[in-house]
């Protein structure tokens, strides 16, 4: 990590030089700036900055994301646009490839849940948009290749994915298969011929996949560059299999980009077609028909990683509601004053802290190479999506008419909020997959 702190700091010496001074990047301290938690009480601090290399990491996102990721949400949000030049940046500074081994062009953080949660909650705490489409790329197609790809799959896809050349996703959601996902119906079929290189058989996919996160990177042309595919490829519901799938395959389009979305609107949604796409076995990610455990797996760190997006909406919304409450003047006196804003501003508050200490309680305990944690995956989504979009909405309250319009971004916050109750999983499905895991727990709950 602390290789990742001293790119961004050798990339940003203008910048880091007027924050650090001559301080040494193993003492370097924290910046104060407008987006940052006052950070209250010191006793929290080990569970959300573990070690001294993860309060260095927090310090260089909150620089980065104050000075590049703020000033293009408002702007690229309003448009529906992909930042693109700035999704590369985050190559530039190894967040792409976070826990990728470092011989793949990644930044070694391999079961490093904590650095995951850090980056998500605090490009969320600007724009979540963007922040989903990070996540697309990092943890959907990166981290998910990285766990359960071959070595020659590693070594071909990966250093460009982490450095940002190739922007894509994961493709498991179809227009009639979205929460019911075993019931997908995409299929691979093994095609007759042998492949010329290795004697293998080839597959042919036929099918489409809706609601792909980078399905297109520039404003709806083509498709984006590479995805992880699932497709049926035996009789069973989970005889499913993981293909890599390239932009240039022929029979692979663009169905549609997905416009005029609610929210998160700076990351650009799309439906695929894929029009029996012909996919060589060396793309084939995994056993075949062995793909359920590795999207089962991939679900759990997206879901601590929607959770973490969760955080940084909740911690955002506080900050502009108490700022605003403090100095908006109403009946001769601040909002601050009158205690039902206060009520919204402290219940807020103390739900996002609980939220907080559940997805870092989580993190800090949770080996990203393992597989187990459902229960809490599914719940720290549950709770703290409903808690981002409630404090949202409490903001929006606080502010008034201002905090309906755009200006000071709490109605983007809360519209991008939504989406955390329905992507990687519905709340009813955390639902159902709770209660299942909680009925099947051996023990009381400790
Ligand atoms: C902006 C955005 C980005 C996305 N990105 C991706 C991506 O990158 N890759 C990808 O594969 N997918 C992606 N998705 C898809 C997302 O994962 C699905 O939308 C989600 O899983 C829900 O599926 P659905 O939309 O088909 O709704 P449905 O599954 O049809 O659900 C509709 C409603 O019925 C409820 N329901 C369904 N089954 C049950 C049940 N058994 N019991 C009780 N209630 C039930 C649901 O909870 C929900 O309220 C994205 C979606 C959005 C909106």
């Amino acid at each position: 990590m602390r290789s990742l702190v001293s790119k961004y700091l050798a990339r940003h010496a203008y910048r880091t030089a007027r924050i650090k001074g001559s301080t040494p990047v193993a003492t370097y301290r924290q910046p104060r700036h407008r987006l940052s938690s006052s950070s209250s009480s010191s006793s929290f601090h080990d569970l959300f900055n573990p070690t001294q290399e993860h309060a260095q990491l927090r310090a260089m996102l909150r620089d980065f994301v104050q000075n590049e990721v703020e000033p293009q949400a408002m702007e690229f949000n309003r448009t529906e646009t992909f930042n693109l030049p700035l999704m590369k940046q985050l190559g530039d500074l190894g967040l792409l490839g976070l826990t990728v081994p470092e011989e793949y062009g990644g930044s070694g953080m391999m079961g490093d849940a904590t650095s995951v949660v850090m980056v998500h909650e605090e490009l969320s705490a600007s724009d979540p948009a963007f922040c989903l489409s990070y996540l697309a790329h990092s943890l959907l197609l990166t981290h998910n290749l990285s766990t359960n790809g071959s070595e020659t799959q590693k070594l071909a896809y990966l250093p460009r994915a982490c450095s940002g050349e190739i922007i894509g996703g994961m493709a498991m959601s179809e227009p009639g298969a979205g929460t019911d996902v075993l019931g997908m119906t995409t299929k691979a079929v093994v095609l007759q011929h042998q492949d010329a290189m290795n004697h293998q058989n080839s597959w042919t996919l036929s099918g489409r996949k809706m609601w792909i996160t980078n399905g297109t990177i520039d404003n709806g042309q083509t498709t984006g560059d590479l995805f992880l595919v699932y497709a049926r490829t035996g009789p069973e519901r989970q005889d499913l299999t993981a293909f890599l799938v390239e932009k240039d395959m022929p029979g692979f389009e663009l169905g549609q980009q997905i416009k005029d979305k609610l929210g998160m609107r700076a990351s650009p949604t799309a439906e695929l077609v894929l029009d029996n796409v012909s996919v060589p076995p060396q793309n084939v990610v995994g056993e075949i028909n062995g793909a359920t455990l590795c999207m089962m797996r991939n679900l759990e760190v997206e879901r601590l990683g929607l959770a973490a997006m969760a955080l940084g909406i909740a911690r955002r919304s506080i900050n502009v509601m108490k700022e605003y409450a403090s100095q908006r003047q109403a009946f001769g006196s601040d909002l601050y004053k009158f205690g039902q804003v206060q009520q919204m501003i402290t219940t807020s508050y103390a739900e996002y802290m609980a939220g907080r200490c559940y997805v870092y309680a989580l993190a800090n305990r949770l080996d990203l190479e393992t597989y187990g944690n459902g229960l809490d995956a599914d719940g720290t989504k549950l709770y703290c999506a409903q808690m981002a979009k409630t404090v949202a909405d409490r903001s929006i309250q606080v502010l008034g008419g201002y905090g309906y319009v755009g200006d000071y971004a709490v109605e983007r916050l809360w519209r991008d909020a939504k989406l955390l109750e329905i992507g990687g999983g519905t709340n009813e499905s955390h639902h159902k997959n709770m209660a299942r895991d909680l009925k099947a727990m051996p023990h009381e709950i400790e």
